[in-house]
């Protein structure tokens, strides 16, 4: 399934602020879109909650965050409050892969921005 993806304002903040990896993170979206569920982990509930969400390394201390609008839909992810995610309302399945954050692992700390 070819996968389109939607970007927070968030997520193209952070892209600006870590212009030097731009070119790496272009690529990485590329292979996100292909397959999201390669390399890419489930996240848990840590001092924050990113239940719902995916991280994937970018290098040793930067990571990629998103949430793949197929799988909220099929494991309810969304019904469970994980995801606030504002297109994935339809039934059936949903091609939308939303980047969220990109950044080092104090992101961990943070509050999702959905
Ligand atoms: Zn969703």
């Amino acid at each position: 399934m070819p996968y389109e993806p939607e970007y927070t304002k968030r997520f193209l903040r952070d892209l600006k602020r870590y212009a030097s990896l731009r070119k790496q993170v272009k690529k990485q979206i590329q292979r996100i879109l292909e397959d999201p569920f390669a390399s890419s982990k489930l996240l848990t509930k840590r001092r924050t909650d990113w239940r719902g969400k995916h991280s994937q390394r970018t290098t040793r201390d930067f990571r990629l965050f998103f949430a793949v609008c197929d799988e909220c839909l099929k494991r309810s992810f969304k019904r469970k409050g994980y995801n606030a995610c504002v297109g994935c309302e339809k039934t059936g399945s949903d091609n939308t892969v939303i980047f969220l954050a990109f950044g080092t692992h104090s992101i961990y700390d943070e509050e999702p921005p959905i």
